[in-house]
């Protein structure tokens, strides 16, 4: 948990909320970090992008970032 929040700090245009409950924001969108296996099984891959309802019913998704161990370790 600790190493994620080292990376996503680390990309620009993402904010951390004040409040009680600290959101991350990117481009003033809620931060989604998905947590997934490489194709091997060998690595963990963590995916951070935004995901918002724009109009009922359409979404906009936008792709931040793909990290592997290797930056989680840094
Ligand atoms: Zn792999």
């Amino acid at each position: 948990m600790m190493k994620r929040k080292n990376i996503v700090i680390n990309i620009k245009g993402v904010r951390f909320t004040d409040g009680e409950i600290q959101e991350v924001r990117y481009k003033n969108i809620p931060l989604r970090i998905s947590e997934k296996n490489c194709s091997n099984g060998l690595h963990n891959i963590l995916v951070v992008f935004t995901y918002k309802e724009i109009q009922p019913a359409r979404y906009e998704s936008y792709l931040v970032g793909v990290f592997d161990d290797e930056s989680l370790d840094q």
